[in-house]
């Protein structure tokens, strides 16, 4: 699938704006590696649409194609997807002594071994005292399965007693918890093989007896299509604060990790990796964005390409500013930066020595709106007359604000902030602080 996608974007070779064709050839190569990788056919839908309209218009870094960039833009928008709000991935709501963690799924799912999971690093890395408690009641030799588990990885458990109920077990958990002064307490719910009425109705029970702070629901994520519609069941039926993505380390290609999150709209808050109780870890976007496309290296390419055009861009005018050179293109190329960057206020902030110009501006009222009119007067600038300032006289300023529709007035403010910027590249050229302006302008 790489080979044919890599094919297509070769193709994609000549450079300049995105255009639209160019995104139509790659997208829909990108449909088929989401179709491919198990992502669901109105969410690969929805998810091309997002991506066409961020690729519409963007320029092409030099020296990669229109093919790849716009591999880079799908990897990005996967990675926004899947990420979600910050602060979800990876996180537990544990506060509130004793907090219950409700474990819920269909059977061989990897309930109970996540339950060890999680319990171990509660305890290792959040320095929690946890119990564990089963409350499968069907499967034979379940309970004994988590407090053998528990006994591995030196966390409590409830102690079994013969025929009790899933909310009578639940029940005495909650007040051990509380009793024998525990952080947390997990419930591992028992499964079954499909969602059926009773397994719902006592996972319901248990949940009103307990008021969970996080209710997991742990899915295989080999079973794609699957693992998302037993998501969207749970959910609408018990409520789940977030998702565990297991048997992550099998050659499955991560595309129910994007529907599940598309569509249930709830954090991917860990995968499980092997069946060893330290295999599990908080759930990275770009692995797995970089897994369903298959194209990490595109990406990385991209990236650096576009550095390395920033920082030759950079070398070049540091180069010429020390000669004194600083024309109008300049003053452009810095005025476009700075609407990049935030506006005037950020950039200036962090220039050294700029720090009192800042000020002024501030003071002045600047803002964006004045950059954009900048550019404007820039823009209706000869070649001749950006390149050589000096030039810029009565008749010609009274053309050059007219053109951009201004007034002559703005046109000498900025022709004086031209100025002061080229003394001070020229003191700063002359005190040889190549290093320092390079610092500023990154
Ligand atoms: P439960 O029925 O939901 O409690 O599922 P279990 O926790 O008993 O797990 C079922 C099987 O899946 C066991 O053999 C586990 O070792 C295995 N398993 C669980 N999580 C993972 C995982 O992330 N990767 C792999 N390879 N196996 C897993
Ligand atoms: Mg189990």
């Amino acid at each position: 699938l790489s080979d044919r996608l890599s094919g297509v974007f070769d193709r994609l070779t000549k450079q300049g704006a995105l255009s639209e064709d160019d995104v139509k050839t790659a997208l829909r190569e990108v449909r088929v590696a989401l179709l491919e990788a198990d992502v669901s056919l109105p969410v690969a839908r929805d998810f091309i649409k997002a991506v066409q309209e961020k690729a519409a218009g963007q320029s092409v870094t030099k020296s990669v194609t229109p093919g790849q960039q716009v591999v880079k833009i799908v990897h990005d928008e996967l990675v926004h997807v899947l990420a979600g709000d910050e602060g979800e991935i990876g996180s537990l709501k544990i506060d509130n002594a004793p907090a219950p963690i409700l474990m819920v799924g269909l059977q061989g799912g990897g309930k109970t071994t996540t339950a060890g999971k999680l319990a171990k690093r509660l305890k290792e890395k959040n320095g929690k005292r946890v119990l564990l408690a089963s409350l499968d009641i069907y499967r034979p030799a379940a309970q004994q399965q988590l407090a053998i588990l528990g006994t591995q990885i030196g966390v409590d458990t409830l102690p079994i007693v013969a025929g009790e109920s899933a909310v009578q077990i639940a029940k005495r958990a909650k007040q051990q918890a509380t009793m024998g002064g525990y952080d947390v307490y997990m419930l591992d719910t028992a499964g079954r093989l499909q969602i059926d009425e009773t397994l719902m109705k006592e996972v319901e029970d248990v949940r009103d007896v307990v008021n969970p702070r996080e209710t997991l629901l742990v899915v295989d994520g080999l079973t794609g299509q699957v693992a998302v519609e037993v998501a969207e069941e749970f959910d609408a039926k018990i409520g789940i604060s977030g998702v565990v993505l297991t048997r992550m380390d099998g050659d499955g290609r991560g595309g129910a990790a994007l529907s599940m999150r598309a569509i249930t709209g709830k954090p991917i808050k860990f995968v499980g990796l092997g069946e060893k109780m330290d295999a599990l870890e908080e759930f990275h976007p770009e692995r797995i964005a970089g897994r369903i496309l298959g194209m990490g290296d595109i990406v990385s390419l991209v990236e650096k390409a576009q550095e390395t055009i920033e920082a030759e861009q950079a070398e070049r005018m540091m180069k010429r500013f020390q000669k004194g050179q600083f024309n109008m293109n300049d003053l452009k190329m810095q005025l476009n930066q700075m609407l990049q960057m935030g506006g005037m206020e950020g950039i200036m902030g962090m220039m050294p020595g700029m720090k009192k110009m800042a000020k002024q501006v501030e003071e002045s009222g600047f803002d964006d709106s004045i950059l954009r009119r900048q550019i404007a007067l820039i823009n209706s600038m000869t070649k001749k007359e950006r390149a050589n300032p000096q030039l810029l006289q009565a008749s010609r300023k009274k053309r050059i604000a007219q053109g951009a529709g201004l007034e002559v007035s703005e046109l000498n403010k900025l022709m004086k902030m031209h100025r002061q910027m080229s003394d001070m590249m020229k003191k700063m050229g002359k005190m040889g602080k190549g290093g320092m302006m390079k610092q500023a302008m990154k």
